[in-house]
């Protein structure tokens, strides 16, 4: 029981810093500490890319979607020709709506593309005032 707690906090623990970002938020954390704030918001945008379980969004030759689950956006399944793909499909922005389809397609993918749309905004939002020194 506990270890199997254990699997899925190890696995999710990204989706964690979800609310964690939102009480920062909540109590103006982005004015008192910033880079706290921006440290935890890029920590979510790297666990979307990295390590959030989604669904590979490489096709197969037969151009069927690849059934392999992923870890992170960035990173296709444990096929590295896969991998390879998802990286390509990001470089060339004509398959971006392929990409988006294929992510979308699953809860987890979804998921993972709000965190890390949401976190992006966090972390530009909070880092890029300390870092430019305006704020
Ligand atoms: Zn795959």
């Amino acid at each position: 029981m506990a270890s199997k707690t254990k699997k899925i906090v190890a696995r999710y623990w990204g989706y964690l810093l979800i609310p964690v970002l939102f009480l920062g938020w909540w109590f103006r954390f982005n004015e008192t500490a910033p880079l706290v704030l921006g440290g935890l918001s890029s920590l979510a945008v790297l666990y979307a890319l990295f390590r959030a379980p989604v669904p590979c969004a490489a096709t197969t030759r037969e151009g069927e979607f690849c059934r392999h689950n992923a870890k992170g956006l960035l990173r296709g399944c444990y096929l590295k020709q896969h991998k390879w793909q998802n990286l390509k499909m990001l470089v060339r922005r004509s398959s971006w709506g392929n990409l988006g389809r294929t992510v979308f397609r699953s809860v987890a993918g979804s998921a993972a593309a709000a965190t890390l749309f949401g976190a992006a905004i966090s972390a530009a939002a909070t880092l890029i005032g300390p870092v430019l020194g305006g704020g």
